[in-house]
C-alpha cells in the first residue's frame, strides 16, 4: 500500500492547498524564493522532490564531531540548494535487508507505508559544478545514520530523498540570532556563509570542547560564541538556553532567530523568543533536531511530510 504525501501533479493545486492550509508553490518554487527574499518575513518554499541514488565519493572528519560524506555519481546532477537549513532524508534498508523506496509522482514522492526507515541531515554543500553533496554526520553512539556514515567507503551507495524545500529568509533584516548544537552546526555554518557580508548578529553553537570546533565564515557583523560544554553529554547541559537568554538585541531592531539542536535543550528558547523578544511567527524558526533517548525523533514542528 502507498500514499501520496503533500503536492499532487500541478495540475491540482486548490485541493492541495486546502488540505496544507497554506499554498503550494513548488511549480514556481524559483520564482517564490525570489519573492520571499525580497519581502519581509521568512517562508518555508517547498521545492520539486527526487530520489536519487548516489554514491560515496570520499569521507573526512571536519573537527572532531563531524564525518562529512560527500557523495556524488550520476544521481546527484541537478540536485538544487537554496537555503541555509534545507535537508535531505537518507534511506536505509529495513533489518531484513529490504529496501522499501518512494516512487516519483508529479512534483512530490510517493512513499510506502509505513514509512521506510531514514534519518535527516542538513545539505551542508552542493557544488552544481561537480555533482558533489556534502552532509556532515555528528558522530555518537549507538545510532544508525552515526554508524551508517562511520563505516562509508567510496563507491558505496546510499538513495536521498528531497530536500522538500527551504526557510526562506530576506535578507533584510538588522540581526540575526543563529543558535544550536553539534546537528546544527552545518545549517549554521551555510547561514554565516550565504548571508549577505553586512549581516549582523550572534551565532550560539554548543560543542564538547575545542576540538569539535570548525572554520566558519562568518561576517564581521557576527559575534560567534562558541560554549563547550565537556563531560556533560550532549542534549543534556542548559548553556545554550542560558547564553542565547543573554542576548540584547536594541531598541527598535527588526531581528530573526533561528534555533535548531536536542528538543529538550531548546524548548525553554520557544518561549523567550515569543515572550522575551516578541517575535512574530515569520520572524522565528525553532526545530528539535533529536530528542535525547528517542531514535529517529521527529518535531511535531517540523515539515516532514513535505517529503
Ligand atoms: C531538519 C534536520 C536536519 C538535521 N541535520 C543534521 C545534520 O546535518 N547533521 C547531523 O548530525 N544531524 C542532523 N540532524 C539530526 C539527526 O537527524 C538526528 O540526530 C538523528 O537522530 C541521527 O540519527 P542516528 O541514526 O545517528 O541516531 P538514532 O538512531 O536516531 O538515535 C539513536 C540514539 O542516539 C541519540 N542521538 C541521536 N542523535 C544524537 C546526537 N547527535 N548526539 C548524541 N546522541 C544522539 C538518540 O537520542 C537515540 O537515543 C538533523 C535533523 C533534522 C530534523
Amino acid at each position: 500500500m502507498s500514499t501520496t504525501q503533500g503536492m499532487p501533479p500541478e495540475s491540482s493545486p486548490p485541493a492541495d492547498t486546502a488540505r496544507r492550509g497554506r499554498t503550494d508553490h513548488r511549480h514556481r518554487h524559483l520564482e517564490r524564493i525570489a519573492e520571499v527574499r525580497a519581502g519581509r518575513g521568512a517562508e518555508k518554499v517547498g521545492y520539486p522532490i527526487h530520489v536519487r541514488e548516489a554514491a560515496v565519493v570520499r569521507t573526512a572528519m571536519v573537527g572532531s564531531g563531524l564525518l562529512r560524506v560527500t557523495l556524488g555519481g550520476p544521481g546527484t546532477a541537478g540536485f538544487e540548494a537554496h537555503s541555509p537549513d534545507e535537508h535531505v532524508k537518507f534511506l536505509f534498508p529495513e533489518p531484513d535487508g529490504t529496501l522499501r523506496l518512494p516512487v516519483p509522482d508529479g512534483h512530490m514522492l510517493r512513499w510506502p507505508k509505513p514509512s521506510p526507515t531514514s534519518r535527516e541531515y542538513t545539505v551542508r554543500r552542493y557544488d552544481p559544478e561537480t555533482g558533489e553533496l556534502d552532509v556532515d554526520v555528528a558522530l555518537h553512539e549507538g545510532g544508525l545514520g552515526s554508524d551508517w556514515a562511520l563505516a562509508a567507503r567510496p563507491g558505496d551507495t546510499v538513495h536521498v530523498a528531497g530536500p522538500p524545500g527551504g526557510l526562506i529568509v530576506p535578507h533584510n533584516y538588522d540581526r540575526y540570532l543563529l543558535a544550536g548544537d553539534i546537528t546544527a552546526l552545518p545549517a549554521i555554518a551555510r547561514w554565516l556563509e550565504e548571508l549577505p557580508r553586512d549581516a549582523a548578529g550572534w551565532a550560539f553553537i554548543e560543542v564538547a570542547g575545542p576540538d569539535e570546533e570548525i572554520e566558519l565564515a562568518a561576517p564581521t557583523g557576527f559575534e560567534v560564541r562558541w560554549l563547550h560544554r565537556g563531560d556533560v553529554p550532549a542534549g543534556a547541559s542548559g548553556l545554550l538556553a542560558d547564553a542565547v537568554r543573554a542576548v540584547r538585541v536594541p531598541d527598535g531592531e527588526r531581528v530573526y532567530a533561528w534555533v535548531a539542536g536536542e528538543a529538550g535543550s531548546i524548548k525553554p528558547l520557544r518561549r523567550w523568543v515569543r515572550d522575551e523578544l516578541g517575535l512574530a511567527k515569520a520572524d522565528h524558526d525553532i526545530t528539535g533536531y533529536w530528542k535525547r533517548g528517542v531514535a529517529d525523533f521527529d518535531d511535531d514542528d517540523h515539515e516532514h511530510h513535505d517529503h
